[in-house]
């Protein structure tokens, strides 16, 4: 039996129909290879974002299912596109939409998960030598109903499809060279990883990094499948590999410095020191689908009986976080809320902190051999996080990418005119 690849390209790797070609001569050579290939696509360059615009020119909260239903042609369109293509350069294809294929989501507009993937119809079609793209990004309930993923959606398309047909590798074909120690348009000496680990670059997604989608690496984490990220553009060059911790050899405490822009820090000032206070807190938040990155409880005061809570959200969170915690006001008695949103979260991350102590110490001195003070913290095994203010995100990143020895000597050679989300 062949061992099967499955390749997906982002909406810039699919952009233009001259972009399409190229990516069905790269489907092409895969083939040639002697694999049988499963291609997963994005929507043609922005078009998720041309058609959101549309649907708010309609209606400023249009029904999260129409939704789906108009978002999902965006894919419709490109594997369409991608299998003539391959037709025409000589080589068997079909496409298949969610539907067709069995891509099995959860009964949850806008942001569902996969339940399950059928093989069955993949399986007969790379039986007759075809390759079979598929819409990345959507999904269908169980009662036919259209889903779509989230934002960024298609590299977790791709990385469950390679799980469920046991791929020998899923390679998520973007407009960067690779996974970088850091955002290369901040640090331009950021040096291109060979290989990361799943946990480390799940840290580094969750911590701003967007060249993978969280969900993408849980899932390939799960099915232990490896997953290569490389550019389309440039295919000299074989990216980084994403791999099980065990496989990596740790020479560094640190792998890659992260920055996060999207938060905003609460502060909830004199609530109650009783039991029940952080959970009645954090249950109403939790209702309401609000999660909360980094928490702070101050020491008590002892003779008022209170401490202050703070915790970081999503900036986009912040109007249902007023009211939520409006609500709650009476059982948490607390005085004053502030909100702090011109803040940074800049984490470093490596699974060769295990069983090194000082790396927090050292990322504390270089963030103060800045001036730049710290307003939070938080840890996790191979993560240590800082909240700072806005103004010193690309400072704090450069400094601790020099201190923790990152700095490449080459230049990094960012090209990508659209962001590949
Ligand atoms: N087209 C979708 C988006 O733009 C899914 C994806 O590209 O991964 O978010
Ligand atoms: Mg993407």
């Amino acid at each position: 039996m062949k061992d099967i690849i499955v390749q997906k390209f982002g909406g810039t790797s699919v952009a233009d129909t001259d972009k399409i070609k190229n990516v069905a001569r790269a489907v092409i050579r895969e083939k040639n290879l002697g694999n049988d290939v499963v291609v997963v696509v994005s929507a043609m360059g922005h078009t998720t974002d041309i058609l959101t615009k549309l649907a708010k020119e309609i209606s400023p909260n249009p029904s999260s299912r129409e939704m789906d239903m108009l978002l999902s042609t965006g894919e419709g369109v490109s594997i369409a596109l991608l299998a003539m293509a391959l037709q025409e350069q000589g080589c068997d294809a079909v496409s298949m939409n969610a539907m067709q294929v069995g891509i099995i989501t959860e009964k949850v507009h806008s942001k569902a998960r996969i339940l399950e993937i059928k093989t069955e119809k993949i399986r007969t079609h790379l039986d007759n030598g075809e390759v079979v793209v598929i819409a990345g990004f959507q999904g269908v309930t169980d009662d036919f109903e259209i889903t779509t993923l989230g934002r960024g959606g298609s590299d977790t398309s791709a990385v469950a499809l390679a799980g469920a047909l046991g791929a020998k590798r899923c390679d998520i074909y973007t407009d960067v060279d690779g996974v970088y120690t850091t955002d290369p348009r901040i640090v331009p000496c950021a040096s291109k990883l060979e290989k990361i680990s799943y946990e480390e670059m799940m840290e580094l997604a969750s911590g701003g990094a967007n060249v993978l989608h969280p969900r993408a690496v849980e899932t390939a984490m799960f099915a232990k499948t490896p997953v290569r990220v490389r550019s389309t553009f440039n295919t000299e060059n074989l990216g980084t590999l994403i791999v099980g911790v065990e496989e990596m050899e740790l020479h560094k405490p640190v792998t890659g410095v992260a920055s996060d822009l999207s938060k905003l820090r609460v502060v909830v000032c004199d609530v109650k020191d009783n039991p029940g206070t952080a959970a009645v807190l954090f249950d109403s938040l939790a209702k309401e689908n609000i999660s909360v990155d980094m928490i702070i409880q101050s020491y008590a005061r002892k003779n008022l009986n209170t401490n202050d809570i703070a915790f970081t959200i999503e900036k986009s969170d912040l109007e249902r976080t007023r009211q939520i915690l409006e609500y709650v006001k009476p059982e948490l008695g607390y005085s004053n809320i502030y909100v702090d949103d011109k803040i940074a979260k800049i984490s470093i991350i490596g699974a060769g902190m295990i069983g090194r102590p000082g790396i927090a110490a050292k990322m504390f001195r270089t963030l103060a051999n800045r001036g730049i003070n710290i307003k939070m913290i938080s840890t996790s095994e191979i993560k240590i996080s800082c909240l700072v203010d806005e103004v010193y995100a690309a400072d704090a990143v450069e400094a601790l990418h020099t201190m923790f020895g990152l700095d490449s000597d080459e230049i990094a050679d960012v090209k990508g005119d659209l962001p590949d989300v």
